[in-house]
């Protein structure tokens, strides 16, 4: 059986990617972080660590502790959520990384990261 904390950190992962996929194009000329588990509390990327500008890694950060605080058992993918627990602009901020990156990783063939499109 797959563990919810294995599905979580796959679904955290594969957001990760598409916002460093937004951020690498985007914010190129940006000062950049490297992403730090221990500074993160619960949250895991499953052992990945994206290095991104301030805007994105906390968009990421947000995301990550909505999710592991996510009220749905079983959890839905957030895009076919009724709930949608993203407050605020992170909401349009999500959307418009995941149509960004959505589009680039098509274009670079990446259908497997694309098939767990989020939102
Ligand atoms: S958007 Fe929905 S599924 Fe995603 S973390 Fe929030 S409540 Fe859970
Ligand atoms: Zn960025």
């Amino acid at each position: 059986m797959v563990a919810l904390n294995d599905v979580l950190d796959k679904d955290n992962m594969i957001l990760a990617q598409f916002i460093v996929v937004y951020c690498d194009s985007l914010h190129r000329s940006r000062e950049k972080a490297l992403w730090d588990e221990g500074d993160q509390g619960e949250s895991n990327l499953g052992g990945m660590a994206p290095t991104l500008c301030p805007e994105c890694f906390e968009l990421l950060s947000y995301s990550v502790r909505r999710r592991a605080l996510c009220p749905q058992d079983p959890k839905p993918s957030c895009k076919n959520c009724e709930i949608h627990c993203y407050v605020g602009e992170h909401r349009a901020r999500i959307r418009e990384v995941m149509r960004f990156s959505g589009r680039r990783l098509i274009l670079r063939g990446r259908l497997d990261l694309i098939f767990h499109y989020l939102f």
